[in-house]
This record gives structure tokens, C-alpha cells and sequence, in this order.
């Protein structure tokens, strides 16, 4: 995309210059941010090594069916001259995900990865620790619907028709099919013949667009014959229009007009009986006077012994569970599910890509092309403007190409595939990113993956969070992994705004760089208060005051631990109340740590740092306690500014790097803070004295006593078959050998 910017506005960069002068930048980025990477990892998704496996996966699917073509009408952005995949089309407007212009419908030839085939096994989310947000959102975007397939009879045989509604089904007072549809010559009667001749002539030169357009002023034709509405018997006309599509469905509707938007204006057009068998709780609807469809929910009428069930889509209405079953029961109809999820459209008209591995031959047809010619490579002369048509088209060299079956002179498909394949499932790259006869490792994959955390921003949930889990499954079936899911945990980060609370945009002037403020203040000082600035999956507004005050932490941590003492004095309690403090800021921390609430975890040590240094004194820097606590204080703050922590690491005298060192833990009886001391027995002899909060419950008692070295070695020796607390005197533990 940057390319083609850049070339409108006159320069010629070439995408791959850009790309990798990109990559260069960033990685510079990274480092500078102190990001620990393993750099030898490193997998660049432009690189033919590593589209060559997109491309091999390609005709994995190809082979099993699940990459396939299909002509129908595509979302397709004018700026970018490009279709997209319907995830890929944002919002009631119809955006472009990626540039914002509203999309158009075209009709095209495209290719289709089967994610259908995948749609229920998409909806278990179980066993996963992911943001309800993001499954409800995936659930939602899947959209799972139950409803029940229904049989009219009709002269020319049964119509089948699928409705969500089947508690709908007494207000069914006409039906409509397809001017393809196979029993339009059988159904019309002489009469009609002539005018629906007419009809279906006019409705084939329309596109499929055209016919969908909400708002045209409805067209149709009566057949002449009727269907038998199975619950009632009643006969209902049967018309031809061409708002019902061949390619959708069955071809055939029952058309309820009280209770659908487009139904009512059809009938209302061309003056059919609307039959209301919904009403609000507080109105009763007359078919004549209704000016509107009613598409709530409320209580059945006109249906029959089904008067008065709750119907709907509401959890606690009955009538479509109830009717399915009466139609099950009768022979006429039957459950079915549906979903909204699409086959996801993989095709792009762009250059910069992956390009398709599939050539095209007059004699065998679509071929893919033999594993061993991958990667089917990008040439690099070529004029990459996009024009609605594949850049590739024009490429002789690289359309013209020979049969992988026959030999035969043959032509390559010229799109390139969706971006958003690159990255689902680029990790498992990372861990053999140079082998060569294989897309991953069986054996370090198993060691290394599912992933433990996976985060990012919400945005991704249903482009590349759900093509992940597809990509996954697939790579299951493929024999590669035995597991589901790629992701164990999932977090959401927030997002940090400009000064003015306002998202970061160069046309409001709200953005902070990166790079100045790390030239400015140093990496440790932005990392720390990125982390600072506000609740992680939240975010805030950026603010320059308060990037000064957490560079003033780390300077006091700095003196804390490196200026000189002065003369003074400590007690006895405060060594009691400098251990409690220290481990309690370890186990807050490291809570925190866990539960991703990084800016509690700073605040935390911020007051650790203000006891210490009101503490601090020539006599208690040489105790152990103090000595325990600017070490964990350097260990706490290492993952968030990794280099000063280091530096204080090597200045109070330590040859090795701090980031190998383990994460300090915390000792549960300095936490006990109004104590009294209690007497542990084994098999009543005494082998401890331990110290319990006044007001510990026996289960914390316990864990206290068990957790003391002394009588853990003699708990060790067998099995406790009893516990015995005596409150505020002793423990016993009975344990058998
Ligand atoms: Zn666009
Ligand atoms: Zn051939």
C-alpha cells in the first residue's frame, strides 16, 4: 500500500525497497526499545522462503477441497482496486478495511478458502482463556442460526424452503422462487405464460446486485399456480421475482408480509393477503391497516392449537422449538442450521502478494502447480499500480508458463492472495524458520506451541484471531499438531491516545514518536511508562507530566540503590517492617505480573522505593533484609526497564546478566504482620516454631506449617493422615510411612 502511495504522489519506490527499508527501521526500533527478541528467528513474510509455504498450504487445500473458485459478487474497494473478504469490510457503511472508502459489489471469478466447513468447531471456544469480548464478537461474526427446512407441495413437485422463523409459518400467504428457478416452466399457467416469459428474460440480463439493491421498487409475476401451505392447507400463490437468488438458499421462499420488511412491500405491491400471526404484547395487528411489517417478538395468533406461545428469537420463547417439532412430527419439515459466516476470498488484484500457485491449461483444466516448483516467485520488473486488474496479467514471463499435467502451453492464475494468510500461521515459523522441506517441525512444534499469551489489539477479532484458529485446525489435519487451538490465553491491550484523548492521527497533529521521545528521555523511562500510563487493556491519553514523574521513579530507584548512606539508626521493627514490605511488594507485583495490571505493579514498587528511602541508613544498607529488598526491587523492575536494571545489576557487584536471573519469590510469614508463635508437632514431637497472623484460619495455619523446612522433611517421610490445630498453641500432624 505504501508503494502505491508513494507512486501517487510521483516517486517510484519499488514495494520490495520499501518493504525491507521498513523492516530495517523497525527492527531498529525494537532494539532500541531494549524488545528481546531471538533475532536468529527472524521470518520476513515477503521473502520467497516463506511464501513458498503459503503457497504449499495453498495446494494442500486446493487438494482437499477447501481452496476452491467461485464467480459471485465480491466486496471490492475502488481506491485500493482490490476485492476483500467480507472480515475485511467494516461496519454499516461498508468500509474499506484498510483505506476507508466505501466498498462496491462486483461480479467476479475469485478464490475461496472453506472456512464453513470449520464454523461449528470455530463456536467452542472451551478450555480457552480468551476476552469475552472477542468470542462473543467471533460468535456473533459465525452466526449460527437454527431454524427449519419446509416443504410446499406444489403440481410441478415440492418447493423447499429453509426459515429461521418456522413459528411464522400460518402467516405464509404467498411464495416466491428464482426466475431460474427449475419449476418456473411447470408451475406457469397458460395464462401467465407470455408475461412470465418476459419476466425471466428481463431479470437474466440483470446482475445479481442489481437485484439484491435494497430500495428498487419491487418487481414480479404471478405463476398462475398455487402451493399448499403444510400447517394449514391453505393455497397460497406462487410468484417469480428476482430479488430470490438461485445461489442462496433453495431458490424458493415463503413469504411472510406481516412479519418481513421485504415481504410486506412485495405484497403490498402487487396486492397480496398479509396475515399477522405475531402480536406485541399490547396491539392486535390487522393485516389490512398494518403499514409496517412487525419484525419483533411477542405471542402467536392465527396459528392454530400454537395461539398464545411466546414465539421469537428471545431464550425463553417456545414456538420455534415447539413448531419444528410439530413439523418434524408430521413429515413436513425438519431442523436445519445455518450459518452468516462466508467462505473467506483469498484473491487480491495486487501485486505485492503471494502469488497463487494454480495454473490454468485448456486440456486438464485447474491445476496446481507441482510442489517441487515452489515458491511460484513474484517477479520484480513489473508495473505494480493496481487497476482493478492483477498486475501479474501483464507479465509475459510470468503469465506463460506449462502444464504441470501435460506440458501443454498454459497460462498461471495472475492474483496474489490475501495478506492476512501470512499471519496465521506465521509462528509456528519462528520456531525452524530456515527449514527447507517442511512449513514447520512436528517435534519443536509439539515442545513449543500451543502458545501460552498471545496478545493484541481487539481489531484483529474476527480478521486475524479467527483466521488463526482456522489456520490451526487445518494445520491439525494436515497431521502437523494435535491440538485445536493456537492460543491459550488471550489478552486485549488498550490503545494510547493523543493529549487530546483523541486516537493518534497525523491530519490532528496528536502524535507522539516513538523515536523522538527515546532520543529525548531514553528507552527505560517510555517502556516504564507505557506500562504506567493507564490500565494495559484500557489505555489512555498520552501525557507529557506524568512521563516526568516516571522518570523520576527511576532515578530514585537508581540513588535508592547506588548513593552513598547517611549515619543513623534502625530498629528492630523496622527490619520487621522492611521485610513485610518487601515481600509484599513481591507478591503484589508478581500478581500483577499475571493478571497483565503492569501500572498497579509500578505503583507498587514506587512505594517500596519511598519506604526504603525514608529507611535508609549507613547501618541497616548492610543488613540482609535490606540487601533482599533492592534485589528483588532490581529483579521487579528488570522486565520493564531492562537497562538500567542491568546496569545497577552489574554495579552492585554481579558478573552475570539480570534478565538470566529467576523471578524472586515471596515468604508468606513476613506477610503475617500482627503475630504470635505457635508450636508444630510430627507425631507429637515438637519440630518447629512458626509465626502465624493472630487471626490466620487454620487453612493458613497449615500452609504455614507445612511450608517450614524443619517439619517438611519429616512430613516427607509419609502420608498426613491427620492435622490437628489447637488455636493459638500448636499443630500436630499425624503422618503414617
Ligand atoms: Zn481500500
Ligand atoms: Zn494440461
Amino acid at each position: 500500500n505504501a508503494a502505491v502511495k508513494a507512486a501517487q504522489r510521483g516517486e517510484n519506490v519499488h514495494p520490495a525497497t520499501l518493504t525491507y527499508s521498513q523492516i530495517e527501521k523497525m527492527d531498529k526500533q525494537f532494539k532500541q526499545m531494549g524488545a528481546m527478541f531471538d533475532w536468529s528467528k527472524k521470518i520476513v513474510t515477503c521473502d520467497p522462503e516463506y511464501y513458498k509455504w503459503n503457497q504449499w498450504f495453498f495446494i494442500q487445500m486446493f487438494n482437499k477441497g477447501l481452496a476452491y473458485k467461485k464467480h459471485s459478487p465480491v466486496d471490492f474497494c475502488p481506491s485500493c482496486n482490490t476485492t476483500l473478504a467480507r472480515e475485511q469490510v467494516v461496519g454499516d457503511d461498508k468500509l474499506c478495511e484498510r483505506c476507508g472508502t466505501p466498498v462496491v459489489k462486483k461480479e467476479l471469478s475469485q478464490w475461496y478458502f472453506k472456512i464453513t466447513d470449520y464454523a461449528d468447531e470455530l463456536l467452542d471456544f472451551s478450555g480457552l482463556d480468551w476476552p469475552k469480548r472477542v468470542r462473543e464478537m467471533q460468535t456473533n461474526w459465525i452466526g449460527r442460526s437454527e431454524g427449519a427446512e419446509v416443504s410446499f407441495e406444489t403440481k410441478a413437485g415440492s418447493l423447499e424452503v429453509f426459515t429461521t422463523r418456522p413459528d411464522t409459518l400460518w402467516g405464509a400467504t404467498f411464495m416466491v422462487i428464482a426466475p431460474e428457478h427449475q419449476y418456473v416452466a411447470d408451475l406457469t399457467s397458460d395464462e401467465q405464460k407470455q408475461a412470465v416469459e418476459q419476466y425471466v428474460e428481463t431479470a437474466k440480463r440483470k446482475t445479481e446486485i442489481e437485484r439484491q439493491a435494497e430500495g428498487k421498487e419491487k418487481t414480479g409475476v404471478f405463476t398462475g399456480s398455487y402451493a399448499k401451505n403444510p400447517v394449514n392447507g391453505k393455497d397460497i400463490p406462487i410468484w417469480i421475482a428476482d430479488y430470490v437468488l438461485m445461489g442462496y438458499g433453495t431458490g424458493a421462499i415463503m413469504a411472510v408480509p406481516a412479519h418481513d420488511t421485504r415481504d410486506f412491500e412485495f405484497a403490498r405491491a402487487f396486492n397480496l393477503e398479509i396475515i399477522p400471526v405475531i402480536m406485541p404484547a399490547d396491539q392486535n395487528l390487522v393485516g389490512e391497516t398494518m403499514t409496517e411489517a412487525y419484525t419483533g417478538d411477542g405471542i402467536m395468533a392465527n396459528s392454530a392449537h400454537f395461539d398464545g406461545t411466546l414465539a421469537g428469537k428471545d431464550a425463553d420463547a417456545e414456538g420455534i422449538t415447539k413448531v419444528i417439532a410439530y413439523l418434524e412430527e408430521k413429515n413436513i419439515g425438519k431442523k436445519q442450521v445455518t450459518y452468516r459466516l462466508r467462505d473467506w476470498l483469498v484473491s487480491r488484484q495486487r501485486y505485492w502478494g503471494t502469488p497463487i500457485p494454480i495454473i490454468y491449461c485448456d486440456d486438464c483444466g485447474t491445476v496446481a502447480a507441482n510442489e517441487a516448483d515452489l515458491p511460484v516467485e513474484l517477479p520484480t520488473d513489473i508495473e505494480f499500480m493496481p487497476t482493478g486488474e492483477s498486475p501479474l496479467n501483464s507479465h509475459q514471463g510470468f503469465l506463460n508458463t506449462s502444464c504441470p499435467k501435460c506440458g501443454k502451453a498454459a497460462t498461471r492464475e495472475t492474483d496474489t492472495l490475501d495478506t492476512f494468510i501470512d499471519s496465521s500461521w506465521y509462528w509456528f515459523r519462528y520456531l525452524s524458520p530456515d527449514k527447507d522441506d517442511a512449513p514447520m517441525d512436528k517435534n519443536i512444534v509439539a515442545a513449543w506451541t500451543p502458545v501460552d499469551t498471545y496478545t493484541g489489539g481487539i481489531e484483529h477479532a474476527i480478521l486475524h484471531l479467527l483466521y488463526s484458529r482456522f489456520f490451526t485446525k487445518v494445520i491439525r489435519d494436515l497431521g502437523f499438531i494435535n491440538y485445536d487451538e493456537p492460543f491459550k490465553q488471550l489478552r486485549n491491550q488498550g490503545m494510547i491516545l493523543g493529549e487530546d484523548n483523541q486516537k493518534m492521527s497525523k491530519s490532528r497533529g496528536n502524535v507522539v514518536n516513538p523515536d523522538d521521545l527515546v532520543a529525548d528521555y531514553g528507552a527505560d523511562i517510555v517502556r516504564s511508562y507505557l506500562m504506567f500510563i493507564g490500565p494495559w487493556d484500557q489505555g489512555a491519553p498520552w501525557n507529557y507530566q506524568a512521563i516526568e514523574g516516571v522518570a523520576r521513579f527511576l532515578n530514585r530507584l537508581w540513588a535508592l540503590i547506588l548513593d552513598q548512606a547517611n549515619e543513623g539508626i534502625f530498629t528492630k521493627k523496622d527490619i520487621k517492617e522492611l521485610k513485610f514490605a518487601v515481600h509484599n511488594a513481591i507478591k503484589e507485583v508478581t500478581e500483577d505480573f499475571e493478571g497483565f495490571r503492569f501500572n498497579t505493579a509500578i505503583a507498587e514498587m514506587m512505594s517500596l522505593i519511598n519506604m526504603m528511602t525514608k529507611l535508609k541508613s549507613a547501618c541497616i544498607v548492610g543488613t540482609d533484609e535490606w540487601q533482599e529488598g533492592i534485589t528483588a526491587l532490581m529483579k521487579m523492575i528488570a522486565p520493564i526497564a531492562p537497562h538500567i536494571a542491568e546496569e545497577l545489576w552489574h554495579r552492585t557487584a554481579h558478573n552475570s546478566s539480570i534478565h538470566l536471573e529467576a523471578w524472586p519469590s515471596y515468604d508468606a510469614s513476613a506477610l503475617v504482620k500482627d503475630s504470635i508463635n505457635m508450636v508444630v508437632q510430627v507425631n507429637g514431637k515438637v519440630r518447629a516454631q512458626i509465626e502465624v497472623a493472630a487471626d490466620a484460619s487454620k487453612d493458613d495455619i497449615l500452609a504455614v506449617a507445612k511450608a517450614d523446612d524443619k517439619v517438611a522433611k519429616y512430613l516427607a517421610d509419609g502420608q498426613i493422615v491427620r492435622e490437628i490445630v489447637v488455636p493459638k498453641k500448636l499443630i500436630n500432624f499425624v503422618v503414617k510411612a
